[in-house]
């Protein structure tokens, strides 16, 4: 029996039916457009991961070698929103291509309802082996994310004593163990949608040597980089001084690069199995973080560019290398541009739209409207939300009504609120925003109680 005739004999007929359209493209090679379509697809979350942190979009510390080398390669989208300021819900769209609102995913206790239909499950249905290897509690099976996934992995971040320890090696080891397993067939002829959460830059900033040594300059002073230190310090709005700060940005610049060693490790695993040709790798993050830009820490209860300006690279077979695209893109954007670079395009409900006329000569909305939302305020998730059109951004504060309009382009440290200045502006945002607002859910959420334990792991990771 030839490996493609076990493979469909094994496979629903949906299944069935999409490798045997997937193999018949695959033996030419191309798409529609004569364009080579990738294989397979590895897609890597890192949390926490803030844009301007990394060489490749201008930062002047050499944190990210083999991302800098990727993007070389590849397609840069400079301005990237993240939909929500925390993991939960961005993980949410990044694998829905739906607003935490619309996918029913806003605050710690809700779970993807079975009717949301995911990018795994496009693509399992379509062919694709899909798997996955997460390292957050959240995004642990108890979220529903794992709906499409044959497997998916579930990697504990916490030690016993509750540190939160940095196991990039662990989600990279089961990363190429998973493509060695001999199920897979030989020569890559299953098609392969991986999905990888990182979460070393979070804290605990705990970076380990040689990295540390490169990044962190001598200090003197108190502060660890543990979650619960950091946490404190938000809680009493304590203003750092700048030595302080200054320790805390170089050692989460350390978690950055000892990160970017592992994916140079992955990489040339990917190299190493042949793989590495035929493969879209798509590279992105939830949310940033706070060095108290605008007087806070961490993440979770605010819009700021350092908490919703992330990256996203897009390199692989038919993607020209060294594309930068300023056009606004955003986490929803991830599952359709995936969907389409694969010839799968997306025929599911979703918020998001194909990137690829970036760089396939079509043109993308520059005025395009983008929202963030979700707030980790368990108790208010919907206490602020964020609309953006263009290089006008907008924050209004639900429960107090107070606004924020700034002007991004000339104003990127968001230093100067236009709110009252720009009064056409800002009403013509609000209205945006009142109408996504009044948007329900594509399916109900299955709400639950927060339980002990998601209290205690909630309170573990700083919020
Ligand atoms: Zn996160």
């Amino acid at each position: 029996m030839t490996l493609l005739a076990s493979i469909l004999l094994r496979s629903s007929p949906a299944r069935a039916l999409g490798v045997l359209a997937g193999t018949l493209a695959l033996l030419t090679g191309c798409g529609a457009g004569g364009e080579p379509v990738p294989r397979h697809v590895l897609l890597i979350s890192i949390d926490t991961l803030r844009a301007d942190h990394l060489a490749c979009y201008g930062y002047e510390r050499p944190t990210s070698p083999h991302l800098d080398a990727l993007a070389a390669r590849g397609v840069v989208f400079e301005d990237v929103t993240a939909s929500s300021p925390w993991t939960l819900p961005s993980h949410a769209s990044l694998l829905t291509g739906l607003y935490p609102s619309r996918a029913g995913m806003r605050a710690p206790e809700h779970r993807l309802a079975e009717p949301i239909p995911t990018l795994a499950e496009h693509l399992t249905a379509r062919g694709f082996t899909t798997r996955a290897v997460v390292n957050s509690y959240f995004l642990s099976k108890r979220s529903g994310l794992d709906a499409g996934f044959e497997t998916y992995d579930y990697v504990e971040e916490f030690l016993s004593n509750g540190n939160i320890v940095n196991r990039a090696p662990a989600i990279t080891d089961r990363a190429l163990q998973l493509l060695d397993d001999p199920d897979l067939g030989d020569a890559g002829s299953e098609r392969i949608f991986l999905f990888l959460h990182y979460y070393d830059v979070h804290s605990d900033y705990a970076p380990e040597e040689p990295w540390r040594s490169r990044m962190v300059r001598p200090y003197a002073g108190r502060l660890d980089g543990t979650t619960p230190q950091l946490t404190g310090l938000r809680s009493a709005r304590q203003k750092l001084a700048p030595g302080d700060l200054r320790h805390l940005i170089d050692l989460y610049d350390a978690e950055i690069l000892q990160l970017d060693a592992e994916l140079g490790r992955l990489f040339a695993g990917l190299e190493a199995r042949g793989l590495a040709e035929d493969t879209l790798i798509v590279v992105t993050s939830d949310h940033g973080e706070e060095f108290q830009e605008h007087g806070w820490i961490l993440h979770g209860h605010d819009f700021w560019q350092e908490l919703v300006g992330i990256p996203l690279i897009v390199a692989g077979p038919g993607l020209p290398a060294g594309l930068r695209s300023d056009t606004p893109a955003s986490l929803i954007d991830v599952a359709p541009t995936v969907a389409r670079l694969v010839e799968r395009p997306l025929a599911d409900e979703h918020d998001g739209i194909d990137l690829s006329p970036a760089w396939r000569g079509g043109v993308l909305p520059r005025e395009r409207v983008l929202f963030s939302e979700a707030l980790h305020v368990p108790e208010n998730p919907g206490k602020k939300w964020m609309v953006r059109r263009g290089p006008m951004k907008l924050v209004l504060n639900y429960v107090n009504r107070r606004k924020r309009l700034f002007d991004l382009g000339a104003d990127p440290a968001e230093l100067t609120s236009l709110a009252a200045e720009r009064s056409e502006t800002t009403s013509e945002l609000l209205e945006l925003l009142r109408a996504q607002i009044r948007l329900r859910p594509i399916a109900e959420d299955f709400a639950e109680t927060p339980g002990t334990t998601d209290v205690e792991n909630l309170r573990k990771i700083g919020y």
